[in-house]
């Protein structure tokens, strides 16, 4: 990981070291303030400061930040591997991570035909969990 900091002309710091180490252990899209309280048991640091080293992180391509069903964003490694997309619940808030990007070839092709460097992209899908449609909608 600091490999991909030094890519991308951060410094690595050790607080986005101790930023992204939080995004690339967890097995699902993390909120900011899901990442603070992780982050500072590595790294002391305040909420704002955990805001900011996000911003930087996906300013630079490094991080995703998708905004899920619930209205909240989501963070997460913006590499093929390592970014996930979603299932969300909108009745209970339930966020599933689905395995792999379908989106890799379809980059791909765009990268040719646009010229567009794509630094990320976002796809989230949103519905019913099956506890909630057990639970029926009427
Ligand atoms: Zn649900
Ligand atoms: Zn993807």
């Amino acid at each position: 990981m600091p490999n991909q900091l030094g890519q991308s002309g951060l410094r690595a710091t050790e607080r986005r070291k101790a930023v992204l180490a939080v995004i690339e252990h967890a097995k699902k899209p993390l909120t900011a303030d899901e990442i603070h309280a992780e982050a500072v048991k590595t790294e002391k640091m305040g909420l704002s400061t955990t805001y900011r080293v996000l911003s930087q992180l996906t300013s630079h391509a490094l991080l995703m930040k998708n905004e899920g069903g619930d209205g909240r964003c989501y963070y997460q490694l913006n590499t093929p591997q390592g970014h996930r997309h979603t299932l969300h619940c909108t009745a209970c808030g339930a966020v599933v991570p689905i395995e792999g990007c379908p989106l890799a070839a379809l980059e791909n092709r765009l990268r040719a035909e646009t010229g567009f460097l794509i630094t990320g992209h976002s796809l989230t899908f949103t519905g019913l969990c099956p506890a909630c449609q057990q639970r029926g909608s009427c």
